[in-house]
């Protein structure tokens, strides 16, 4: 476990000015601009990273191609590709505190949650997926005597991978680790807010015996690096997650340019379903104003949206309002901690639009709803509390990606059933009850990738994560997110 005198050591290093990392080496952009990185926890600057374009992205995708093409990488045996993937988790293990607090000086999560959702699980991303790659087998398919029909797996070549800047490292290790052990080689476009341990990990890639080229890092803005990414010609594929408006435009670029793969993890308006016969309320309450104010609500399975049975729903109020008081918000390095800072101010002035509509539109409002320890210079805001939102409501149906709940009183399971699919998302939900029955026909009858029962999130990379309807398509995660990464060649061979 990290510890504070280790967090305060490490909260005031100087972080240089960062460049691309292309074909293994620190590299400016082609045009020299960069993007100053403010802190989300003072306000203050904090360093400058790259601002790359278009033709830094041709050159990070040639120097994937190359890697690929000549198979120091693709074509290593999978169990030496494991020994580097391992090695690259135990530096990941190794700088886990230092890559904790960069991020958090950089996104603003607090650090009793950062370092084991990003390093510490980034490393065992990597592990997992090292663990896996030399124990997927091809096949044999069941043909007739006279021909042999073998189905090879292989990886799709270069992969383009952008992320959000919630979780960088573990959603970017979810995707960068099924597509290195596959063998393919990888282009990585971080979230212009949260680039810094990206940056890092790829040099400890390198520092594990990654060969030069197979994991290329371009910083920059979405609408720059991100559009040139998903546009190029030689990109196999865009492993994407972040919002839904960026999602459709990816499909657009790889209809305009050469029909790559894309997948879409996207957002979500997770309903947190509380039966009146849930076995302990208090503990429900606590589970769920976690579900959904941990990291500022900058989740993207976060109970957005309560949903509490008629008979308990005053009882049920009053303890979420109980646990929520007791979350502590303040600096993100300090471990005591619940709550740290919103990314940006952009997504803090976001937020309070919908706080602003919210109570327009006749919702009410319960607690919080304003910025909060605005003498620290920092973007840091209550947790809110609305109650009395009804399905039309925007608070209803749209993704905050903030510490804003919803929630509204239900009667029967068919209506709860109605309320929980009522939206374009289907990323997550959870069910609280004692009843077995009720919990399998709840989980069956919601339309969510992921269902909880009595719990809220905590789920590991052994399980799949991803959307129904508009929350995205294809998993991350599990042996599946493999699928992602490689394609089926079939050798068809007689035998005559
Ligand atoms: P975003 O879509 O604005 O940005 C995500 C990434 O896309 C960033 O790296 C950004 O630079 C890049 N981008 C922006 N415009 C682009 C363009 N025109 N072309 C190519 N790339 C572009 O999302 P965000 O604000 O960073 O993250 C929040 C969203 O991510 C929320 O909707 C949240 O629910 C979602 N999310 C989903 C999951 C999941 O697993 N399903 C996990 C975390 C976050």
């Amino acid at each position: 476990m990290i510890d504070q005198k280790t967090i305060d050591r490490l909260r005031t290093d100087t972080i240089t000015p960062q460049s691309l990392f292309i074909g293994g080496r620190d590299t400016p952009t082609a045009d020299g601009r960069t993007l100053d990185v403010v802190s989300p926890i003072d306000g203050k600057p904090l360093t400058s990273i790259a601002d790359g374009g278009a033709a830094d992205i041709d050159r990070a995708v040639a120097a994937a191609r190359d890697t690929f093409e000549n198979g120091d990488w693709s074509r290593m045996p999978p169990a030496a590709r494991k020994k580097i993937l391992h090695s690259l988790a135990d530096l990941i293990e190794r700088d886990a505190a230092e890559l904790a607090v960069l991020g958090v000086r950089d996104n603003g999560t607090e650090i009793s949650m950062a370092y084991k959702a990003e390093p510490l699980s980034a490393a065992g991303t990597f592990r997992y997926y090292a663990e896996a790659i030399d124990k997927v087998y091809g096949e044999i398919a069941p043909t007739g005597d006279d021909v042999l029909g073998m189905i090879h797996r292989e990886p799709l070549g270069v992969v383009g991978v952008i992320v959000p800047w919630n979780f960088p490292m573990m959603i970017g290790a979810w995707k960068i680790a099924p597509a290195l052990a596959a063998g393919n080689s990888v282009v990585l476009k971080p979230p212009e807010v949260a680039s810094l341990t990206l940056l890092r990990l790829a040099k400890l890639a390198a520092e594990a015996g990654l060969p030069d080229g197979v994991l290329n890092v371009v910083t920059g803005r979405g609408e720059t690096a991100g559009e040139a990414l998903g546009l190029h010609m030689d990109v196999d594929a865009i492993a994407f997650t972040g919002s839904g408006a960026v999602g459709r435009r990816l499909l657009d670029y790889a209809a305009r340019s050469n029909l790559k793969r894309v997948h879409l993890e996207l957002g979500g308006k997770s309903p947190n379903i509380v039966f009146d016969d849930v076995a302990d309320i208090a503990h429900a309450a606590k589970v769920s104003a976690n579900g959904i104010f941990r990291n500022s609500g900058q989740v993207c399975v976060a109970g957005s949206r309560l949903l509490v049975q008629t008979a308990i729903y005053d009882r049920f109020v009053d303890q979420l309002l109980a646990a929520t008081a007791t979350m502590r918000i303040g600096d993100p390095l300090d471990l005591e901690s619940d709550i740290g800072a919103v990314s940006s101010e952009e997504q803090l002035q976001k937020n309070l639009g919908f706080v602003s509509r919210a109570e327009s539109e006749g919702a009410k409002l319960l607690v919080g709803g304003e910025r909060i320890l605005g003498d620290t210079g920092g973007t840091y805001m209550a947790p809110t509390i609305f109650d009395q939102v009804t399905p039309e409501m925007e608070l209803a149906r749209e993704e905050v990606f903030g510490p804003v709940l919803a929630v509204t009183r239900f009667d029967t399971e068919e209506e709860a059933v109605g309320l929980a699919n009522g939206t374009d998302y289907g990323l997550a939900a959870a069910v609280w009850t004692s009843d077995l029955p009720t919990a399998h026909r709840m989980v069956r009858a919601i339309r969510a990738g992921v269902v909880h029962v009595n719990t809220y999130g905590g789920a590991d990379v052994t399980v799949p994560l991803g959307g129904f309807k508009q929350s995205g398509f294809v998993r991350d995660k599990s042996l599946h997110a493999l699928d992602k990464y490689t394609d089926l060649k079939t050798a068809w061979i007689s035998l005559a």
